[in-house]
C-alpha cells in the first residue's frame, strides 16, 4: 500500500466551496471543510452553524450571517445566492457553510444552481446530515439489521412553511424508519395524520434537539405521546425526530451519555443485536 498524504484541493480566488459544517461537534467536519475554513477569505453561514465550527475560520477571515435567527426578518434566499456570486466576483476565496450537509434540506441545490447560472466555479462539500450523525450522537443507529431496512427523511415544513406537499398518511402506512427535520412546529399534527395512515401510537419515537451540541438533549416517546411529552419537556428547535423502532436502541447504545455520566452500557438490553436464531 502506497500512503499518500492528504492534500487539499487547491482554493481558488473567485471561487465558492459549499460545505456542510456538520450538526454542531466541529470534529465532524470533514478536512475538505476545515481546509476551507482555514483560507476562505469570507466565511457566509447559516443559524444552524455551531460557534464551535466558525471558531476554526482564520483570524482575517470576514463572518457574514445569512440565516434565520430570533424572529428576525431572514434574508431572501436570492439575496443570498447574489452575494455569493457578487464576493466570488469581487475575487473573493467564498465558503458557504450550511449546517449538516448542504444538499439534505439545506437550498443547497438552489444555491449552486444559482452559481452555474453566474458562472461562477464552485466545489460541494458534503457534510455530516443531522438526520444521520444527530442520531449516532444520541446512540440511535439509523438503520439496523433487525429493524429496519428502509429510511425516509422528510420534512415537517416545506418551503411555505407548512405541513403540506408530504403523504403523511402513505408514509404512516409504511414500514420506513421516518427521519423528520423541521418536524417540531406541527408535531402534533404530523403524528396524527401518521397514525391515520396507519403507524401504531406505541411506535418509538426519539426527539434530539441541539444534536451533537453541548447542550444535547434527547426525549425518547412514543408516536402517540410525542407532542404532549415534548411540549412537557420544552424540546425546542433544532430537533431531529425519528420515527421507528431503531429510537428503541438507545436503550443500549446511549455512548455519549456513558461517556459523559461514567455509566456503563448494559449488553444488548432489547436483544435485538443477536445473531437471529435458526431452527
Ligand atoms: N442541512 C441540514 C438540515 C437543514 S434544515 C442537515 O443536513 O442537517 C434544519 C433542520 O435540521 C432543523 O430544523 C433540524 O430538524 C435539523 N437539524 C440541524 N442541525 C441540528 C442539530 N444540531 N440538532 C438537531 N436537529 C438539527
Amino acid at each position: 500500500m502506497e500512503r499518500t498524504p492528504y492534500s487539499p484541493p487547491a482554493f481558488e480566488a473567485g471561487h465558492v466551496w459549499l460545505c456542510g459544517a456538520g450538526p454542531g461537534d466541529p470534529g465532524l467536519l470533514t478536512l475538505h471543510a476545515l481546509h476551507a475554513l482555514q483560507n476562505a477569505e469570507v466565511v457566509v453561514y447559516d443559524a444552524l452553524v455551531s460557534d464551535g465550527v466558525l471558531g476554526l475560520a482564520r483570524p482575517e477571515a470576514a463572518l457574514e450571517y445569512a440565516g434565520k435567527r430570533g424572529g428576525k426578518p431572514s434574508p431572501r434566499q436570492a439575496d443570498i445566492s447574489l452575494r455569493l456570486v457578487q464576493l466570488a466576483r469581487d475575487g473573493k476565496r467564498v465558503l458557504r457553510l450550511k449546517g449538516g450537509d448542504p444538499f439534505v434540506f439545506g437550498r443547497g441545490g438552489e444555491e449552486a444552481l444559482a452559481l452555474v447560472a453566474a458562472g461562477v466555479p464552485f466545489r460541494i462539500v458534503p457534510g455530516v446530515t443531522a438526520g444521520i450523525g444527530g442520531l449516532a450522537y444520541a446512540g440511535i443507529p439509523v438503520t439496523h439489521r433487525d429493524t429496519n431496512h428502509a429510511v425516509t427523511f422528510v420534512t415537517g415544513h416545506d418551503a411555505t412553511g407548512e405541513v403540506t406537499g408530504v403523504d403523511w398518511a402513505a408514509l404512516g402506512a409504511g414500514p420506513s424508519v421516518l427521519v423528520i427535520y423541521m418536524a417540531m412546529k406541527h408535531l402534533e399534527t404530523i403524528a396524527g395524520r401518521l397514525m391515520d395512515g396507519g403507524r401504531a401510537g406505541d411506535t418509538p419515537v426519539a426527539i434530539v434537539s441541539n444534536a451533537a451540541l453541548p447542550d444535547q438533549r434527547v426525549l425518547e416517546t412514543t408516536l402517540a405521546a410525542a407532542h404532549a411529552d415534548a411540549a412537557a419537556a420544552g424540546m425546542a428547535p433544532p430537533c431531529v425526530v425519528v420515527v421507528g423502532p431503531v429510537a428503541r436502541l438507545r436503550a443500549g447504545l446511549d455512548w455519549l451519555g456513558a461517556l459523559t455520566e461514567g455509566r456503563v452500557l448494559e449488553a444488548d438490553p432489547l436483544r435485538l443485536g443477536r445473531e437471529r436464531q435458526t431452527g
